[in-house]
Order: structure tokens, then C-alpha cells, then sequence
């Protein structure tokens, strides 16, 4: 199982805060997928994928909207709310997970949880994490999205690479397979 976690610069979990919450914990309550499958195409499409995302908890459509431009631009996907998405969890408490107490974003193939942090941040958290559901991992310089940490950069500044581009341009359609059956996450509007 893959956990990835970004971290805020400067901010700090603390072990024993009451408001504390496992990210294994909100996967567990809220994520029914048992595994998900990414089908690639040969070569790279020019039409958007679109990404059908849910969000949960106290999370509003607002916590998306500035993800959703940077990701419209820069990798060709158009992000959908619907109830058959991906789980996009906020919560107002801390995040802790395995591999960072200082997580404010985690996912795993299954779902996303997100600590509700300034939109200047939030929308880096957003994008990041779904750049995992896509299947990214991390990038190695801080200018890019696709870094291991949201440093409160504007969101408009950071960049994803051509090898980034095509890999999302290669995916043909993301299939979450629950108990209820398949449900389609991501799918080529063409
Ligand atoms: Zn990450």
C-alpha cells in the first residue's frame, strides 16, 4: 500500500492534540474502493480526461475551484464533482499518518484526506494529492507541483514536466472497484 504525504512548512502535529485523526482512520470510514485500475492508452490523447472527484466532510466546492484551473491548464484535465469520484475528505482536525505526523494531505490509491489549510495552500494540496489518484509521484525541485511539499507558493507559479504531461495524456480511464461494483473515477470525454 502506498501512503504519500506532503507536509506545510512549519507546521507541526502534535501527538497527543485531541484533534488529532488517522488518516488510516478516515480511509477505513469513508473510502470504499478495494483497489483501483488505470488503463493507458498507446500514445498520448489530446482530448481532457475527465476526473470525477467527492468531496466529503466539511470540504465545499470552493476548496477545488483554484485545483481544478491549474490542473485544466497544465495537465488537460477537467475535474468533475459527482457522487461516483474519487473521495476527497476535509477535515478541520490534524492529519496524522504513517510515513509524516505533519501530513497535511495523504492518499492512497483508494481515496484522499485533506486537512483544511489557507486557500493560498490549499489549492497545491488539492492538485498534488489528485496528481497521485493520477498515478504521479513526486518530483524532485520545489517549483514543481509535484514536490513533496506545499510551501505556500502560488499555485499559479509551480509547473509540472513534459514526462508528467504525457503520462496523464497517456491514461485512458481510472476504475475504482468497490463491493457494489466498478465505478468509473477518470474517462476521455471523446
Ligand atoms: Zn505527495
Amino acid at each position: 500500500m502506498l501512503l504519500l504525504g506532503i507536509t506545510l512548512t512549519g507546521s507541526i502535529a502534535h501527538q497527543e492534540a485531541p484533534s488529532q485523526v488517522a488518516f488510516e482512520a478516515i480511509a477505513a470510514a469513508h473510502f470504499s474502493a478495494l483497489y483501483v485500475k488505470r488503463d493507458t492508452l498507446s500514445q498520448a490523447s489530446a482530448e481532457p480526461l475527465v476526473l470525477r472527484v467527492t468531496p466529503l466532510g466539511n470540504g465545499s466546492i470552493d476548496d477545488l475551484r483554484p485545483a481544478a484551473a491549474w490542473m485544466r491548464e497544465h495537465w488537460n484535465v477537467r475535474l468533475v464533482v459527482s457522487p461516483n469520484g474519487v473521495p476527497l475528505y476535509f477535515t478541520d482536525k490534524d492529519i496524522t499518518s504513517r510515513g509524516d505526523p505533519s501530513a497535511i494531505g495523504s492518499s492512497l490509491s483508494t481515496g484522499v484526506a485533506l486537512e483544511r489549510v489557507p486557500p493560498r495552500v490549499m489549492g497545491c494540496v488539492v492538485a498534488h494529492e489528485l496528481g497521485h489518484v493520477l498515478g504521479l509521484g513526486h518530483a524532485p525541485s520545489d517549483d514543481q507541483l509535484m514536490w513533496t511539499h506545499c510551501t505556500g507558493k502560488r499555485l499559479d507559479t509551480l509547473e509540472t514536466s513534459k514526462a508528467e504531461r504525457n503520462a496523464i495524456g497517456r491514461l485512458h480511464q481510472i476504475t475504482a472497484y468497490t463491493l457494489s461494483g466498478p465505478v468509473l473515477w477518470a474517462y476521455r470525454e471523446a
